[in-house]
């Protein structure tokens, strides 16, 4: 129960100066916190660090330490000498951003630059405009690095149940070492999955960044231009704009439908020769198109695709090789191509074993349902596509994992003791 106002006034009084017990984060002010990564969950949680915790938060915190301290099980434990008056108050944070990307890419429109509907430098922040200190104000804001983060080291300290963590070394690739900090929050994110297959990494490309996209672009109406010229033999015409999509999950689709509108709507009228000659190939392993969605509909967007002009879908067929002008599928048939875009699934980020974390058998860092990775004494934390859970791989889940961090550092202060409920996410 919320304590009255008498009682808080009491506390206040006679027993806030006397506190010992510490939040095992709360070692000195500010908190260093450093985040890593520049994506979806790293950016939210420097947004929501950036802008301090709200006044219901630390009203919150407040109420929740003094009725903590109210309860008998813990008066005992928590009421001794010592500390200072300003104990309940909440922790400041200076955060440090470390990225090998200096902006936050918005991924869900990253398919429409690719054909002009979106210009790139709106799907893109830089982090050190929108985060970074406002000039006046040197306290607010985040200091942003731009390195690949390699190594973690814990600092340890003796304990009673053994080697504390008492803080985390983090080395990077341009800069060996940015320091020790009190906290470090790892959200670098998955990367694109070749499943092995030859030639992928080389001749394919994927969607995940603006030289990705700007990258189809050039290739879209380079193709146009050659497939409009018709000095060419008809058979290379074609080859010059049959494009292949590998994956058929939410980002593919996208993309395709994206393009097949750009190609109807804008192309067939600057390129009225090359435009009935577009061959686009959406490529599927499985039997059926957005596999994580309902089969339903799954077979609305596959019935809804071939009815286009100039579309088609394979399903139970995956590609054996890609070589630089075709591709060649499980079903032994070759296709010329002179774009294969690769959305074929995501898998772990390597580095997050080399920066010492512990990670599942396909190589996702552990972590508990505090989001906090094991053995670091809860220092670490991991969210986002990096970070083995259950929970989908999307930006929905990175940005509550991260906002969800944010509340938890942003509640410290020297005297709570407890940590907040478990992480939960909710679907929207
Ligand atoms: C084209 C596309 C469309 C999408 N559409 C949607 C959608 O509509 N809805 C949805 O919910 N999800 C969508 N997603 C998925 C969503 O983007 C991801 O789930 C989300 O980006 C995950 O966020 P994250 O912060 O974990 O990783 P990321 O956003 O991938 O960020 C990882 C960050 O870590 C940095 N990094 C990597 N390694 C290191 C290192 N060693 N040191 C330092 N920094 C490092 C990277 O530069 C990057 O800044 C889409 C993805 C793509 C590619």
């Amino acid at each position: 129960h919320p304590p009255t106002p008498k009682q808080a006034q009491s506390v206040r009084r006679s027993f806030l100066p006397k506190f010992t017990t510490m939040h095992p984060l709360a070692t000195r002010s500010p908190m260093k916190v450093a985040i890593i990564g520049s994506g979806w969950a790293s950016y939210t949680l420097g947004q929501k660090l950036r802008q301090g915790p709200t006044l219901v938060q630390r009203a919150t915190t407040w109420l929740r330490h003094v009725s903590q301290k109210l309860t008998p099980a813990s008066a005992s434990a928590d009421f001794s000498q010592g500390d200072s008056a300003r104990s309940h108050e909440v922790i400041p944070i200076s955060a440090t951003m470390i990225s090998d990307r200096n902006h936050f890419l918005f991924t869900p429109l990253l398919a429409s630059t690719c054909t002009g509907t979106v210009e790139y430098r709106n799907v893109a922040e830089s982090v050190r405009r929108t985060l970074g200190s406002p000039s006046g104000a040197p306290s607010r804001g985040l200091t942003f690095r731009l390195d690949r983060v390699q190594r973690l080291e814990p600092v340890t300290r003796d304990g009673p149940d053994g080697q504390d963590v008492v803080g985390v070394r983090v080395c990077g690739q341009e800069r060996e070492d940015h320091g020790v900090f009190d906290v470090v929050v790892v959200g670098i994110g998955a990367l694109p999955a070749f499943h092995g297959t030859p030639g992928a990494r080389e001749h394919a490309v994927t969607l995940r960044s603006i030289a990705d996209a700007r990258h189809v672009r050039r290739r879209l109406l380079a193709g146009l231009e050659t497939a409009s010229n018709e000095s060419l033999g008809l058979e290379q015409r074609k080859a010059a704009v049959s494009f292949v999509f590998v994956g058929s999950g939410p980002t593919s689709v996208e993309l395709v439908a994206e393009l097949h509108d750009f190609l109807v709507q804008d192309a067939a009228k600057v390129y009225p020769i090359a435009a009935p000659l577009v061959q686009m190939t959406l490529i599927e392993a499985s039997s059926q198109v957005l596999s994580a969605f309902s089969p339903e509909l799954g077979s609305f967007a596959k019935s809804t695709m071939v009815r286009r002009r100039g579309m088609r879908v394979l399903t139970n067929v995956h590609p054996t090789a890609v070589h630089r002008d075709t591709i060649d599928l499980s079903d032994g048939t070759t296709l010329p191509h002179s774009l294969v875009v690769w959305s074929a699934g995501v898998e772990a980020n390597p580095a997050l074993a080399s920066m010492g974390l512990r990670v599942d058998k396909a190589g996702y860092a552990e972590a508990d349902d505090h989001l906090r990775a094991p053995g670091w004494s809860g220092r670490v934390f991991v969210m986002g596509d990096c970070a083995a859970t259950s929970l989908p791989k999307t930006a929905q889940v990175a940005a509550q994992e991260a906002a969800w961090v944010a509340t938890q550092l942003q509640s410290v202060s020297a005297s709570t003791t407890t940590t907040k409920p478990p992480f939960l996410y909710r679907h929207l």
